[in-house]
């Protein structure tokens, strides 16, 4: 029996596949320690440089005092703090929702949340290049009908919509795409939901903290307020702790807080990463420096990119993509950078479609302009060489 399962994974390490788990021996932060030699990362989502942040730290600990480690229980039995009613009428007053609703994770949102919202006489409209997390919620969901528009094509969407002939419809897209860092067409969307009487889900995992005002998101960047849409956002990225939230009008959130399974049968998160998010919350809203530094850094990698020769995807968020194409390729480039000391993602196939494997180059405002100019120098020396 075991046979099976070696002789897959030698077949999986044949391609090229395999992704080795890398420990980490230091906080996130624009240097990483592993193995005992530092590198200077350009992988982490810590967008905003939140994750070791002492003041949210410290709310941590203050949590850690108040409530000690664990939860005890999932939120519809004891698990739910005071410290998790106060992120969630925190978020709610700020991104003007009328009720917000957290999960463990923003994986566990969409695995709970889709299977209440769509059912087997729903239609679901999914972006091509949504996260894994949307399209695994879709699956537990089986929905009466799938269409899977080409990315960010709302004019397939529309004409989809328009010949669709179930009444109960929703979209799912991510508001910023994880692999692309290309944002949403958000506006259109909202007026196809209003057309065609459908409902909008955006998954803002990439959005939130680093678009908008405040860091609202891609929704508030794009002045996106309709009913129709269901605001979901995750902790893990910009915010820098853990957790995902899933916001809009009462009724819906009050349903999901009954129904979500994945709310219902899970633990809820320890009450001192609600405190610790509420505290990072404030310094994404607060702090607007970081946006300013993040788009700077981001300016001076697109047009260094560029400079190279390199044809990396011009992004407005932290995500920069350098598309390299075939697997082997990626693997090669990325392991010469590790020998240089910087450490950047290779994303290949299942996450990106076939033929596009990447280097996934994420910025932080915890990174300095002269981290940017060293990841450039990395970069030509390492493709000169190679080509
Ligand atoms: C990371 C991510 C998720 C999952 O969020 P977690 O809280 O890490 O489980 C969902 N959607 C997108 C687009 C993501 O990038």
């Amino acid at each position: 029996m075991m046979n099976v399962y070696a002789a897959r994974l030698q077949d999986w390490q044949r391609q090229g596949l395999e992704r080795p788990h890398r420990p980490v021996q230091s906080p996130q932060g624009p240097t990483l320690s592993v193995d005992d030699r530092a590198y200077l990362a350009f992988c982490s989502n810590d967008y905003l440089g939140l994750a070791n942040d002492p003041r949210v730290c410290a709310a941590a600990q203050k949590g850690l005092e108040q409530y000690g480690i664990g939860a005890g229980a999932s939120a519809l039995v004891c698990g739910y703090s005071a410290a998790q009613a106060e992120l969630e009428a925190w978020i709610a007053h700020w991104l003007d929702l009328e009720r917000v609703l957290l999960f463990s994770s923003g994986y566990l949102a969409h695995l709970g949340v889709i299977p209440v919202l769509v059912d087997g006489e729903t239609a679901v409209f999914s972006d091509a290049l949504n996260h894994a997390s949307l399209i695994d919620g879709v699956r537990l969901a089986r929905p009466a009908q799938l269409t899977l528009y080409p990315h960010g094509d709302w004019e397939f969407l529309e004409e989809a919509l328009r010949r669709c002939p179930l009444e109960q419809r929703w979209i799912l897209t991510d508001g910023v795409f994880s692999m692309d860092g290309d944002v949403a067409p958000l506006r259109e969307l909202e007026r196809l939901a209003e057309q065609y009487g459908a409902w909008v889900l955006v998954d803002d995992a990439h959005g939130l903290g680093v678009l908008g005002p405040q860091g609202k998101g891609s929704l508030a960047a794009c002045g996106v307020s309709s009913a129709r849409v269901l605001h979901m956002a995750t902790f893990g990225k910009a915010v820098g702790t853990a957790g995902a939230f899933v916001g809009g009008a009462a009724p819906l959130i009050d349903w999901l807080a009954q129904r979500a399974r994945t709310h219902m049968f899970s633990t809820a998160l320890p009450p001192l990463v609600q405190a610790a998010t509420r505290v990072a919350l404030e310094c994404v809203a607060l702090e607007e420096f970081r946006r300013t530094h993040l788009a700077r850094l981001g300016e001076r990698l697109d047009a260094g990119l560029q400079a190279l020769g390199l044809k990396g995807l011009p992004s407005c968020t932290a995500i920069h993509p350098l598309i390299l194409g075939e697997n082997r390729r990626v693997m090669a480039v990325s392991d010469r950078l590790r020998e240089e000391g910087l450490w950047v993602a290779a994303i290949r196939p299942p996450s990106v479609p076939e033929g596009t494997a990447r280097l996934r180059i994420s910025l932080s405002a915890a990174h300095s302009v002269a981290h940017i100019d060293q990841l450039l120098e990395g970069l030509e020396k390492v493709m000169g060489v190679e080509a």
